[in-house]
């Protein structure tokens, strides 16, 4: 039996209103899934989830991909300090090579841009043979620096959201629609 997903939940001090709904995201990363197995065959990709957000995303994802691949599990550590963007940032979690494979990442979302920007410099530094970017949500009116995004979920307006792996301070990530944070 289906049970109605909840319009509206709380975390910690905020409430959220539903903006994606279980159906609509799985629709579309079935498709994301099927466009990538299309540009994938016979490539083995390696697809570099980046956590902690993206993990529900990543499942989906290689589960709606029937092709050869493997995933890897990466982290990207920011503490406030000296760079052109305010933080230093730190690659944690890739114990592999990925010279000469073909990288997908996966992420959950892009908001000013500055984290998949800084990440897929590092990882092209690593010569691997084809780098591209899978994203399920991006928030043009937040983007400060261009991210070329190659396969993307949803363009969703300016505001925080959880749900399907984003979280609120830890809270939010089981939930399996994507809310948004309401006004007020
Ligand atoms: P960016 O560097 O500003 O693009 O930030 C990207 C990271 O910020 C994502 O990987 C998320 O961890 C986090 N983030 C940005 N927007 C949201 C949101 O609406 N909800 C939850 N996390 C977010």
């Amino acid at each position: 039996m289906m049970s109605n997903p909840p319009a509206r939940v709380r975390a910690h001090d905020l409430v959220f209103e539903q903006m994606l709904s279980e159906e609509q995201i799985r629709a579309r990363v079935r498709e994301m899934g099927r466009q990538i197995a299309a540009d994938y065959a016979d490539k083995r990709p390696v697809v570099l989830s980046v956590l902690n957000g993206s993990f529900i995303f990543t499942a989906d994802l290689m589960r709606a991909c029937p092709i050869e691949c493997e995933v890897s599990f990466v982290k990207v550590a920011s503490y406030a300090g000296q760079s052109s963007t305010g933080k230093v940032r730190q690659l944690l979690g890739l114990d592999e090579s990925l010279r000469g494979r073909h990288v997908l990442i996966a992420e959950d979302i892009v908001d000013s841009g500055f984290t998949m920007q800084w990440l897929l410099q590092e990882v092209q530094r690593m010569e691997p043979a084809s780098l591209a970017l899978a994203v399920l949500l991006l928030k043009p009116e937040a983007l400060q620096v261009e991210v070329p995004i190659d396969y993307l979920g949803f363009e969703i307006p300016n505001a925080f959201v959880i749900g399907y792996g984003l979280d609120y301070d830890g809270l939010g990530r089981n939930l399996p629609a994507i809310y948004q944070k309401c006004d007020g």
